[in-house]
């Protein structure tokens, strides 16, 4: 049991799940093998409501499951009764470019029954020399400029495109018209929605959803690059509503006391590069590889990250 009375449950990893898309890769390497892959994936889902818990005592279950019969031990006080982990954190591989989309705001989504929005962000984990990203639009953009230039073909035109180098952070507030052009691996930590409103693809024949679209959009937003902050140890890349997401280097044989803040706080730890363990008393270690996350419960035991190699860490916290 915890100081508050609440049961104490261990950090725990999930399998990665697949999701194909049009605009993915036909080999993940070396970030992901995928089982049986026979077309382009665009997405690996780290903490998807269907993630498997791969140890402890939800092994086998979805996380969805997991959450729902531990809400408050795995995502703190004031979390009874949810059936979801707030934050969704998926690695993006785009070959093609992406619809040109937004996302509703939590006001939006409740409106039409879902729970939460999609504010998220991007870190660029790779990127080759030409990627880039669309972040919003350029500042003559009205409503009608916008529907006209769907309807001719020509709504690239009125976004603000951004080159892409491996290190960028970039956040995407709900409501920000945003696509993301090929040639990067991006790390996405979202709200945890599935709410897309496709605006333009390209003449795919994907379905258009062009009145949402237009109810979601806002013509001005906060989205944009986003400078680390150096701190303690590590490096804080976002710190805005919904998400903070950090970056830590822990090095084989150190005890990385900058992994103890948050203590107390749900959080989502991924390994971008090397090997190690996420390690504690009364619970089995939980082995953290390149590509894979684990979930670190608001109540957890006591724990730290033993590296075997040098690791990259990216923490997400929800806020
Ligand atoms: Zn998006």
């Amino acid at each position: 049991m915890s100081e508050s009375g609440t049961q104490l449950f261990p950090p725990f990893s999930l399998t990665p799940y697949f999701s194909p898309r049009i605009w993915g890769a036909d080999s993940l390497a070396p970030w992901y093998e995928v089982p049986g892959q026979s077309g382009p994936v665009g997405e690996a889902w780290l903490t998807g409501d269907q993630c498997v818990v791969e140890n402890g005592p939800c092994k086998g279950m979805a996380l969805t499951e997991a959450v729902r019969q531990n809400a408050v031990a795995i995502l703190g006080e004031g979390h009874e009764g949810e059936t979801q982990f707030p934050l969704l954190m998926k690695v993006l591989f785009p070959r093609e470019k992406l619809s040109v989309q937004v996302h509703p705001d939590d006001a939006m989504a409740q409106k039409y029954g879902d729970p939460r929005g999609k504010t998220e962000c991007w870190y660029a984990l790779e990127a080759q020399p030409d990627a880039s990203v669309a972040l919003g639009l350029k500042p003559e953009a009205t409503q009608e400029k916008v529907a006209a230039a769907i309807a001719d073909h020509t709504l690239e035109g009125l976004l603000d495109w951004l080159p892409v180098r491996k290190g960028d952070m970039f956040f995407v507030d709900a409501g920000t018209v945003h696509a993301i052009g090929p040639g990067s691996v991006l790390l996405e930590t979202q709200q945890n929605c599935d709410l897309t409103y496709r605006m333009y693809d390209y003449g795919r024949p994907r379905e258009l959803h062009l009145e949402k679209s237009f109810e979601a959009m806002q013509l001005k937003t906060q989205a944009g690059r986003v400078r680390p902050q150096q701190q303690n140890g590590l490096e804080v890349l976002i710190d805005v509503r919904y998400f903070r997401v950090e970056r830590i280097v822990v090095k084989p044989g150190e005890n990385n006391a900058a992994l103890a803040k948050h203590k107390g706080q749900a959080q989502i730890l991924f390994a971008a590069s090397g090997a190690g363990k996420v390690t504690g008393e009364g619970f089995e270690s939980v082995t953290l590889s390149r590509g894979r996350a684990a979930i670190v419960p608001a109540h957890a035991v006591a724990w730290q990250v033993s590296a075997a190699s040098e690791m990259e860490i990216f923490r997400a916290v929800p806020q």
